[in-house]
């Protein structure tokens, strides 16, 4: 095929485009080869802008960051192990590493990684044979595509192929990412590479939990997540997480965004997807996905709204009542349990509570009370509660009927005093 050049200049931003020349003059200068890859590539073929620039280079060693980053007039932002960093010049954001081998010296183990020698070895290390091609960014061979595993037919075919028999076996991470860029891509799972995945999916087991909710956060921030959930259930993938783990049938509503909530909407489907897990199971639960604090709370609030259930099937529950029993539970929890549920008239309760009841407050404060003739001390907090359970259940609108309240629990014998001016 024809080089890339062209794809380069179009799909790339101007000064993305300035600097990568750049970045190949500078790596020419220093005996290094240069290559853009992995989904860098795979989005530049399909005709979209690539969200990173992702390069590797044959030779680079420790100092060729800021040999790069001082030759394009930027700075080296990051860096990490294996060689990587990132590099910013003129706000193009680089991200480089040393191309490599790496060797899998038991499944699940992170690889041994050694500097490879043609960028080949760095691309057959890789995940599926679409994010296994490069484009090379010397100044002699610019554009030309390098692409030993047949990455551009797949992409033609619209499949996710893995490299070799074990690659999932090695790495089990990548059962997640097949998933993901099956469902992103609408791509198909290639034959070998589904029969693969289908009789590894033990080996997800060998995975520890922080890299499992690592790939399972990466899932959920991805805009057609419940498809990619779906697809993970049907394969067994999530079962081979936890066994109970899977996703309520039917619609699940409109989820919170991933870039303007991220948070909510990790706890909504980590709450969805762990709603059959038993009590027993919890800590089994939070230790296999490496839960963090607030995510751990998550699954255990909707299993708190789970034992509930039975009251929520309760007619005429008083809205005090029922915020009594919702009060402090994460909302994400609650909403998951709405969904998840399969019971309307509990659906329906927990719906109403967050959307009328939660956060309801009281107009009067303690101090108020206080003034009204409320003794300090535990008395101040009863009052208070009993006043918001008035609001609550429609007793009480104004802050007049408040203080009503009040001097009638009170004072029974007195009039509350006359108002402060206050409309
Ligand atoms: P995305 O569009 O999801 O960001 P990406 O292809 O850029 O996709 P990254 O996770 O950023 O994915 O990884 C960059 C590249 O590194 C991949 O394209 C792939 O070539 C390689 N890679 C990432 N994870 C693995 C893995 N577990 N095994 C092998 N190669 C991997």
């Amino acid at each position: 095929m024809d080089g890339l050049a062209d794809l380069l200049e179009r799909l790339l931003t101007a000064e993305e485009w300035r600097v990568l020349r750049r970045a190949g003059d500078v790596a020419d200068l220093h005996g290094v080869e240069l290559y853009l890859v992995g989904g860098t590539v795979r989005d530049l073929l399909l005709g979209k802008a690539p969200a990173d620039l992702d390069l590797t280079g044959v030779g680079v060693d420790e100092g060729f960051a800021c040999v790069l980053a001082d030759g394009l007039g930027g700075r080296v932002v990051s860096r990490s192990q294996f060689v990587t960093a990132h590099v910013r010049a003129n706000g193009v954001l680089i991200d480089l590493a040393m191309a490599r081998r790496e060797r899998y010296e038991q499944p699940g183990a992170l690889p041994t990684v050694s500097p490879a020698k043609t960028v080949e070895e760095d691309l057959r290390r890789r995940d599926f044979s679409i994010n296994a091609m490069g484009v090379a960014l010397s100044r002699r061979r610019w554009g030309l595509l390098a692409d030993p595993l047949r990455g551009l037919d797949d992409l033609e075919r619209r499949r996710i192929r893995v490299l070799h028999e074990q690659s999932f076996v090695d790495d089990a991470t990548r059962i997640f990412r097949a998933v993901r860029y099956s469902v992103r891509m609408g791509f198909a799972l290639e034959e070998d590479t589904l029969g693969l995945l289908k009789g590894r999916l033990r080996f997800i087991e060998t995975i520890g939990g922080e890299r499992v909710w690592n790939e399972l956060e990466r899932v959920f921030m991805e805009r057609r997540a419940v498809a990619m959930l779906r697809m993970a259930k049907e394969l067994g993938v999530l079962a081979a997480v936890l066994p109970a783990l899977a996703l309520p049938s039917g619609a699940l509503g409109t989820l919170p965004s991933p870039s303007k909530s991220p948070d909510a909407r990790a706890k909504r489907l980590l709450a969805l997807v762990a709603w059959p897990v038993l009590p027993v199971r919890m800590s089994a639960l939070r230790k296999r996905l490496h839960l963090s604090r607030k995510m751990a709370r998550v699954v255990e609030d909707a299993a708190a709204v789970k034992e509930l259930l039975s009251a929520l099937r309760a007619r005429d529950l008083r809205p005090s009542r029922l915020h009594g029993r919702l009060e402090g539970l994460d909302a994400e929890a609650i909403r998951a349990a709405a969904i998840a549920c399969g019971e309307p008239a509990a659906a329906h309760y927990l719906e109403y509570y967050l959307s009328e009841l939660r956060g309801v407050e009281t107009l009067l404060r303690g101090g108020d009370l206080i003034e009204l003739g409320v003794p300090e001390g535990p008395r101040v907090g009863e009052a208070l509660r009993e006043l918001l359970a008035a609001r609550l259940d429609g007793l009480v609108a104004t802050r007049e009927d408040e203080e009503r309240f009040v001097m009638r629990k009170f004072h029974p014998h007195l009039d509350p005093p006359p108002s402060r001016g206050r409309m």
